[in-house]
């Protein structure tokens, strides 16, 4: 498969950079290398769509456009779930499951294209002030590789829907699976040059999108190293963004907690897409009296799991998303097991860039690795005593991003869910994450909300218009 640009509704570029199946170092196709000279042409592209067509005027149009892209991609299931598979690696089950995701979203968001209120007041005698919702002009948009489909979508449909354009930049790691997707707007009335995407292998394109006045809003997924790069760059052009960013997600077991039942469904919770996802359980923090418990079964479930080549239905975890980040997780993880208090799995390495789970214990919440985001399949266990204890370990942390409360005692998982500052809490669940409900970080974990109605709204701006149409003749004005 090729992977050129696409830009102004031309492919273009050699496809001379090779996408490897992290499953087995094979190249799966090539894709074009571009920089910032790519990302002025397709800036351009977006910018003459937004200003100079009514695309962000014609909501009926974004709708078509989006639902046909939707039945687009709907044909294609089964070959989108495989390519992504092929090029994150992640196990077809999760691959199938984010494509049927991206699917709905899409279609979520162009319901709401046609559904973008202002509001209209009186703001003096015979003065019309009317709050007109905008599109907030031209986006661009910086796709991750650990979940493709879905965060492209994430970002993209709100941002169609809302009535901006778009450049997106694909993650060097999957830009194949990217550009599949956006071929499908071929199928469509998508105007050219309406939605760009640009590849690259370094950040000279990316750095340009984030630098020019002529993007409008940048909506970046990734890291909160990044993120801060990101912001500090924007600043000349003071530019909307979104950020989404890292996490270091807890899962706060109590007492009354079946732990037997719960420890499989943490241990899935932290292993999804082999730890890379920005949500997956890192911290189990348990009850001091279940802690013997959650030892044994989570080590147990953590070992049970299979890991093997993501397209074998058989595997729950395939590899790491290349063989160089394996080893550098890899090398972070040995770091933390010689420091924690106790190693009850240590995870070792095969094939090309496969990893198992690693689970340690410990007490010292300021450890580095109860702190910082390790992008991989690792576990720590620690314990508590108190409401206040588990509460105070669990915001012990500079992200915000995604927290969940175990417990069969329903006003204990809301008063806990309202103490935790985090985007999103889950009561004895984990991981969901829907096209309805916003979601986003607190604190280092990013700015704004992706998914839902906010999605879109962070994807306008709001313009006052005001009108002093007088009072009718026969009326008198008070003052
Ligand atoms: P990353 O920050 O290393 O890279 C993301 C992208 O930024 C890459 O495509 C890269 O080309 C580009 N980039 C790097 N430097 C740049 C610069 N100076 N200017 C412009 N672009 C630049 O992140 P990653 O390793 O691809 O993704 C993993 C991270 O993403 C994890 O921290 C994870 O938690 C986070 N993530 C967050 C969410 C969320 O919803 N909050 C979702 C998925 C992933």
């Amino acid at each position: 498969m090729k992977a050129p640009h696409w830009i102004a509704g031309a492919w273009v570029g050699v496809p001379s950079a090779d996408s490897i199946d992290p499953a087995t170092g094979e190249s799966i196709g090539q894709f074009a290398d571009g920089g910032a000279a790519e990302a002025d042409a397709a800036i351009a592209a977006a910018r003459n769509v937004f200003d100079r067509t009514t695309w962000a005027q014609d909501a009926r149009l974004r709708q078509d456009v989006l639902l046909a892209w939707a039945g687009a991609l709907d044909a294609q299931r089964e070959p989108l779930a495989t390519l992504l598979t092929r090029e994150n690696g992640k196990a077809i089950a999760q691959s199938r499951g984010e494509i049927a995701a991206a699917i709905s979203e899409v279609r979520y968001y162009a319901g709401l294209a046609r559904h973008i209120a202002g509001h209209v007041l009186e703001s003096e005698p015979g003065t019309i002030s009317t709050m007109l919702r905008e599109a907030a002009g031209v986006a661009a948009i910086f796709v991750p590789w650990n979940a493709p489909a879905v965060l492209l979508v994430r970002s993209l449909a709100p941002a169609l829907a809302a009535g901006c354009t778009a450049i997106v930049k694909s993650a060097a790691q999957t830009p194949l699976v990217i550009a599949a997707m956006l071929r499908c707007f071929e199928q469509t009335a998508l105007p050219k040059g309406a939605v760009n995407l640009v590849h690259e292998i370094g950040y000279a394109a990316g750095e340009r999108l984030v630098e020019s006045h002529d993007v409008d809003i940048v909506s970046f997924t990734g890291s909160t190293a990044t993120g801060k790069k990101i912001m500090a760059a924007a600043a000349e052009s003071m530019k909307k963004l979104s950020l989404e960013l890292g996490g270091k997600s807890c899962c706060v077991v109590f007492e009354d907690a079946d732990v037997v039942a719960i420890a499989p469904r943490i241990a899935r919770a932290a292993t999804i897409i082999s730890g890379q996802q920005c949500t997956a359980a890192r911290r189990v923090l348990v009850h001091a009296r279940r802690a013997a418990e959650m030892r044994e079964h989570l080590t147990r479930a953590l070992e049970a799991l299979r890991v093997g080549e993501g397209i074998n239905e058989a595997m729950d975890i395939g590899p790491l998303i290349d063989a160089a980040t394996r080893d550098a997780v890899y090398q972070t993880i040995a770091r933390a097991c010689d420091e924690a208090d106790r190693v009850l799995l240590r995870g070792t390495r095969s094939g090309h860039a496969f990893l198992s789970p690693t689970l340690i214990e410990h007490s010292d919440p300021k450890a580095f690795f109860c702190q910082e985001e390790i992008f991989g399949p690792f576990v720590t266990l620690e314990t508590f005593d108190t409401e206040a204890q588990a509460i105070d370990r669990a915001n012990d942390t500079v992200f915000g991003l995604s927290a969940s409360v175990w417990t069969n005692d329903g006003a204990r998982a809301f008063r806990i869910a309202r103490a935790l500052r985090n985007g999103t809490v889950w009561i004895n669940d984990h991981n969901k994450l829907f096209a309805e409900a916003e979601t986003g970080g607190y604190r280092q974990s990013g700015l704004g909300r992706l998914h839902g109605y906010d999605a879109l709204a962070d994807f306008t701006e709001i313009k006052h218009i005001c009108m002093p149409a007088g009072v009718a003749e026969g009326i008198a004005p008070l003052r």
